[in-house]
């Protein structure tokens, strides 16, 4: 039998090793209104090969579109489906309104198509469970109680193996809807927020070496030695008034912006005082500046800044919806953060929320983050002042219509939907159902909550304790040259050598001496 070879009613009859017919060559026939139609041809090598052109295919279908009803199933789901009011005043179609509505009147206008929206049984947008069965919007698709998903239903892969999607309509990602912080409860100390604890520490530090610098060079300089009784030049009786009280009261006098009747004479301690006036001007115009903004801005920093900041806390709480592709995000995640995130959420499955809208609400209750898609959240937030944000996208993908597997309507859907945005009209559709006079309503808190304070820090005023510091040793030169200078100009038989003279001065200020001592003679 295997060597047979003959010409039959099915074409050339031959066989192979293993006796199975080989060279088989097979009519593709397509029923159409007028009948079987050949459409093409396949064999074993080629494969399918279609005579009809992709063109003719596709205007075929588009033909049966056209006297078709498809039944849509959708999702509550706001923007994307809502039921419009009074809903139980209406029926049919006209119970929905939303962008995915707008979508598929938009599509059905191109293709001609009618259809019938309904809503999913079991209020989920699918995931696939442990035993490999599909929920939600998925499983009637499959279960072809569907012909179309039209939702905010993500495209993913696991979906992917179970229905066929058209080319995405919205492009998004993940992230983290958080509620503003709360306003802040006014703090008796926050006089001293504008510094901070650094720059409190180094004014402090500063205040008390120019006080005893101001008090050590006042001794040296011989030229804050001036006679005790005005009116009694001769007395011979010398006075210095930067005593160390006096001189702590000369600098908090200037700190404080109030001045002392102490006044400084010698050159030396001229510098050292302006010096420090210089540096408390500068120091006080900043504390001012800082304090009036500290004292505008009411609300507190948010608590959590990104999905790596909620992975490492734990006392505020996060979830996600239920039966959606962000659950399966975080389960399938192998990053770090998002693995550990998923442990947390699944150790506590009340996290979960069977719809956006009670996510939404557990947000505006406090101390809980919602892990929702970005265009929801952007819809949310540009509703509710109170709601905002946090970071960036943890992810990105799209939403698409779903088709069961196969389905000839997938390519005209895609068409279609690439018309509506090359033509702009998704654009609008998205402005028509996201806009809302958000500056106006949240306008004021917006702009309270843009001017960022922060305490000034030493990088920020750093470089007045280097001016400070840098004048009160040029003083101290100065201080030391009057010395020398003065000394130099006794008479010979009143003083030791210069640099005795000094030793003992300094002696004396180290162990604060007295503040008053008989004049001796000039050479002059
Ligand atoms: N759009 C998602 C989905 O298709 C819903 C979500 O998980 O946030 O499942």
């Amino acid at each position: 039998m295997k060597k047979v070879k003959f010409k039959g009613l099915t074409g050339l009859v031959e066989f192979d090793q293993n006796g199975m017919r080989t060279s088989v060559s097979l009519d593709i026939l397509e029923l159409k209104e007028e009948g079987l139609k050949k459409v093409g041809t396949w064999n074993q090598q080629a494969g399918a090969q279609f005579t009809t052109p992709y063109e003719a295919v596709l205007d075929d279908v588009m033909r049966q579109l056209k006297n078709r009803t498809l039944k849509i199933v959708t999702i509550i789901n706001p923007p994307y489906t809502m039921l419009k009011e009074p809903a139980d005043q209406l029926s049919g179609n006209d119970q929905f309104e939303g962008y995915c509505v707008d979508i598929i009147g938009e599509i059905s206008r191109i293709l001609g198509f009618k259809y019938h929206i309904h809503l999913v049984r079991d209020g989920a947008h699918g995931t696939k469970s442990e035993l490999g069965e599909w929920n939600g919007m998925i499983r009637e698709l499959i279960d072809k109680e569907a012909d179309l998903v039209l939702a905010d239903l993500t495209i993913t892969y696991e979906r992917e193996e179970a229905v066929d999607f058209t080319m995405p309509f919205m492009n998004l990602g993940i992230s983290i809807l958080f509620r503003k912080p709360m306003k802040k409860v006014p703090n008796l100390f926050s006089f001293l927020s504008p510094l901070s604890l650094e720059v409190w520490i180094y004014m402090a530090t500063a205040y008390l070496g120019v006080s005893i610098l101001l008090f050590m060079l006042a001794r040296l300089t011989p030229y804050e030695w001036v006679p005790s009784h005005p009116c009694d030049q001769d007395s011979g009786v010398l006075e210095n008034q930067f005593t160390l009280l006096n001189s702590f009261w000369f600098t908090i006098g200037s700190l404080m912006q109030q001045g002392t009747e102490v006044a400084p004479k010698a050159i030396s301690t001229r510098v050292i005082a302006t010096m420090w006036w210089f540096f408390t001007l500068i120091m006080i115009s900043s504390y001012t500046a800082n304090l009036a903004a500290f004292l505008t801005i009411q609300r507190l920093k948010s608590p959590i800044e990104g999905a790596d900041d909620l992975a490492a806390q734990s006392s505020i709480q996060y979830g996600c919806l239920n039966s959606g592709s962000t659950k399966t995000f975080f389960k399938e995640s192998n990053i770090f953060s998002y693995k550990k995130m998923w442990a947390v959420m699944q150790a506590q499955p009340s996290v979960f929320t069977e719809s956006n809208q009670q996510g939404v609400e557990r947000v505006l209750k406090g101390n809980y983050a919602y892990l929702m898609e970005s265009t929801s959240i952007e819809y949310m937030t540009e509703r509710n002042c109170e709601l905002e944000q946090i970071g960036g996208l943890l992810d990105s993908k799209g939403y698409g219509i779903a088709t069961p597997e196969g389905s000839p309507y997938r390519t005209p859907i895609s068409n279609a939907i690439l018309r509506l945005q090359e033509d702009g009209i998704l654009h609008l559709l998205k402005e028509k159902w996201w806009s809302s006079n958000k500056e106006e309503r949240c306008g004021q808190e917006e702009k309270k909550t843009s001017i960022s304070t922060s305490e000034l820090d030493l990088a920020n005023v750093g470089g007045m304790f280097v001016v400070l510091l840098a004048g009160l040793g040029f003083a101290c030169i100065i201080s030391v040259i009057e010395f020398i200078w003065k000394t130099k100009r006794l008479s010979k038989n009143e003083r030791d050598p210069v640099i005795l003279e000094f030793m003992r001065e300094v002696r004396n200020i180290i162990c604060c001496g007295l503040s008053s001592y008989r004049a001796k003679i000039s050479s002059e």
